[in-house]
């Protein structure tokens, strides 16, 4: 049997990138995360980085076909063995569909989605609160995880900036486009059969990772 494929979906802030890296922390699991594919392409320069870059910081999501060729790309380079959280992936309907046609080549399927909730209010704090490493992509808040030296990434040092997307004026946009754009998923999964798992994402960093811990163990019967 390959190695498990989980999908983490829910709006931004609410702690999916977090989870996913505690997740991506324990052997044999990595996480790809789109968002973050994307920021490292930009930052190379490359063709891809150029075509997203507009999208991005206005908040709105890069076109599906440039999203697949990424996806189906990284997850050809990780192989069957490896267990893959996707962050971020798929965000529409035709980006969910991409993915049941590609993972069977691969010889994998959407073994489960953990679908973290949490109020608009919610999240807009924590979007705000949020800093960046441009250099390990490593998520701090300052209300709520601030780093060890204010400013300054704990893992690598490198100075922690406020993404321009993470900015009031363009959160409420995002927030408006996962529900009108992802959300839908949850049906989606529910009529394909995939184990769809409820996080209650309002929750404290190490609550939610309990919650994490305990659906993937009873659902899927994996230990975390
Ligand atoms: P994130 O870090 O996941 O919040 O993503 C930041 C931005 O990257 C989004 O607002 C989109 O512009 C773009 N992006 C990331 N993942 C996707 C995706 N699966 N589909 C389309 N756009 C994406």
């Amino acid at each position: 049997m390959s190695a498990p494929v989980l999908v983490l979906l829910g709006p931004p802030g609410v702690g999916k990138g977090t989870q996913g890296d505690r997740l991506a922390e324990k052997p044999g699991w990595v996480r790809l995360g789109t968002g973050d594919l994307l920021r490292e392409a930009r930052r190379e320069g490359t063709e891809l980085g150029r075509k997203a870059e507009a999208y991005m910081d206005e908040g709105k999501l890069v076109p599906d076909d440039l999203i697949l060729g990424l996806v189906r790309e990284k997850l050809e380079e990780l192989g069957q063995e490896t267990r893959v959280i996707l962050d971020g992936f798929p965000r529409t309907d035709i980006q969910a569909r991409g993915l049941d046609e590609l993972l069977p080549d691969l010889g994998r399927t959407v073994d489960g989605v953990l679908l973290f909730e949490a109020p608009d209010e919610t999240l807009v704090k924590r979007i705000a609160g949020r800093r960046s490493c441009p250099e390990c992509e490593t998520l701090y808040n300052v209300y709520f995880d601030p780093p060890p030296e204010e400013g300054k990434c704990g893992r690598c040092g490198a100075e922690l900036f406020h993404r321009k997307d993470d900015r009031p004026d363009t959160v409420q946009g995002r927030l408006d486009v996962y529900r009108e754009q992802t959300e839908p998923l949850v049906r989606y999964y529910e009529a394909h059969s995939a184990e769809l798992l409820p996080i209650a994402g309002e929750q404290g960093m190490d609550e939610v990772w309990d919650q994490v811990r305990t659906s993937l163990r009873d659902a899927l019967g994996l230990e975390v």
